[in-house]
């Protein structure tokens, strides 16, 4: 490390917490602009070390009887929710969340360690009897071995815990690989499974950026690989690991569409478009960046819109002292991006309804901020309707009726979200069944789905076939079995004489 006042980030390997040999990136605190700690740099040399780890660890693992594994589960469960606190100011402190948005997203990942606790019920097989005669048919899961993660840098603590719970309660071994711009959250969480008894080489977290994901998918002993990132990543990593011969679950970026029409609940949309739009810093995956205003409903809606993003108020998120409504994005060079985005819609002819850049901090000067902003008269030809912006900026394009805006959402290369604003029962029948994404919601801005249910993105958002969370995600995790069992011999009756 370079300075005594930097957050150490070790690797984990086999049980132990390794020194890194050397450092790449700096970790940012959003808030202020200082660099909290420097991301290791891991190779190949790494990567090798924590799959051989997690490869040795398999057997003993995989025969550990599934509610010992889930009892584990149960004790992480129970410290997850003791530290909270320290989690929720982990993540506030390297990605800029509200400590609110923080919970939130903490409350998600307990919710998934939760699901895994079920795990004993979740991998009961199927039995047929005497699908011939005096022949007996049983389908039985079992784990693949060795599964790795690697994370985007927008939910540390929530998108990790989609995965190794999961995995590792099926009796799989995993090694993950954290986003190198908030690599600190996940150390508190392998930190507590540590504690609530998680036996050496289970969990492994290596850390670094490209290289190191290159030899996690070249490896021959990983089996599986689940990625959440951007999509350009998300199809390399599932291009790539497939033709390796690995399982893929590959969830890449999003365009969410949210329209409104003329006879929604003004008020109530407002309200849920602006935290759809505005939560997080617009940096979630079912952001509900993109409005589309059918009929009147632009009139009606965007005055209130308009107040409610100048109402926002943006600040440090990093001390628990006064807490903002948003928190600044994930670095400068990506604030520039977003603002650069917006530029770019103006110059092709949108109007900014609301102008978040220039907005200042006085209390922290260098920190990555942009306010909200409302880009109106977006058109689908544009770059900033066709990029995904990842900022909190909401674009708003204007259609005559439900089927144009059906057809818009549907021209997107992204399937993650969409949602209706209405009264109507019919328009929101049509649509829930004719809107192309995996998610919908109505009357709802933000249908990301629960631990329960698959995270079902469609086309470019998402690369694979088991989506992450739910029964699809234990499928995932596993390999069925088919056992067809005949006996030879005397009857029952031979044997119970004796
Ligand atoms: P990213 O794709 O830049 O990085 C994701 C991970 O991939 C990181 O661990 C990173 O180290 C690694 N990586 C980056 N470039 C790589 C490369 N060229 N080769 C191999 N590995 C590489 O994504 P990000 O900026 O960290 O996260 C934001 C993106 O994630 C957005 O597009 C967002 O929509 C998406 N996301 C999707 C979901 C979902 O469930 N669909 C959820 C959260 C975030």
């Amino acid at each position: 490390m370079k300075s005594a006042n930097l957050t150490p980030c070790p690797l984990f390997i086999g049980g132990e917490w390794i020194r890194p040999s050397g450092y790449g990136s700096p970790v940012y605190n959003p808030s202020t602009g200082d660099v909290i700690a420097e991301c290791p740099v891991g190779g190949a040399a790494e990567v090798d070390a924590a799959v051989e780890a997690a490869a040795a660890a398999f057997p003993a693992w995989r025969d550990t009887p599934v509610v010992e594994r889930a009892r584990l589960l149960f004790r992480y469960r129970h410290l997850v929710e003791e530290d909270f606190d320290r989690l929720c100011a982990s993540v506030s402190r390297e990605h800029g969340k509200t400590l609110v948005e923080s919970r939130g997203s903490i409350y998600r990942g307990i919710e998934n360690i939760e699901y895994a606790c079920g795990t004993p019920s979740h991998l009961f097989g199927d039995t047929l009897e005497n699908i011939a005669r005096n022949v007996d048919c049983e389908s039985v899961l079992q784990p693949l071995g060795v599964c790795v993660g690697i994370t985007p840098f927008n939910f540390p603590a929530m998108v990790p815990l989609w995965m190794y719970p999961l995995a590792i309660a099926c009796g799989n071994t995993f090694v993950l690989k954290p986003s190198e711009k908030v690599p600190l959250t996940s150390l508190i969480l392998v930190e507590l499974l540590e504690k609530a008894g998680l036996p050496k080489g289970v969990l492994n977290v290596v850390h670094g950026g490209r290289e190191c994901v290159d030899a996690l998918l070249a490896h021959p002993k990983v089996r599986a690989v689940s990625f959440v990132g951007s999509s350009p990543v998300a199809k390399h990593i599932y291009d790539t690991a497939t033709r390796n011969g690995k399982r893929v679950q590959a969830n890449g970026g999003a365009k969410n569409y949210v329209v409104v029409m003329p006879d929604a609940d003004p008020a109530r949309s407002v309200e849920a478009l602006a935290t759809a739009a505005f939560g997080c810093a617009g940096e979630r995956c079912m952001a509900g960046s993109t409005a589309i205003a059918v009929g009147s409903a632009a009139e009606r809606i965007l005055p209130q819109l308009v107040d409610a993003a100048r109402s926002i108020k943006v600040g440090r998120t990093d001390t628990p002292m006064s807490q903002p409504d948003m928190g600044p994005l994930i670095t400068g060079a990506h604030r520039d991006r977003v603002a650069g985005l917006v530029a770019s819609g103006e110059k092709e002819g949108a109007t900014v309804a609301c102008d978040g850049r220039g907005v200042s901090v006085p209390d922290a000067p260098n920190g990555f901020y942009l306010g909200a902003t409302i880009v109106d008269g977006v058109r689908e030809s544009m770059n900033i309707a066709r990029e995904e912006v990842f900022g909190p900026v909401l674009n708003v394009m204007r259609m005559d009726d439900l089927d144009q805006a059906i057809d818009a959402a549907n021209r997107s290369s992204y399937g993650n979200g969409a949602s209706i604003f209405t009264s109507s029962g019919p328009a929101a029948r049509e649509f829930k069944h004719r809107v192309k994404a995996g998610m919908v919601g109505i009357n709802v801005g933000v249908p990301a789905t629960m631990a329960m249910f698959p995270f079902t993105g469609w086309d470019a958002s998402f690369y694979g076939d088991l989506h992450i969370q739910g029964r699809e995600a234990v499928q995932f995790y596993t390999q069925q079995k088919v056992v067809t069992t005949r006996w030879f011999g005397g009857t029952v009756d031979d044997v119970w004489k004796k």
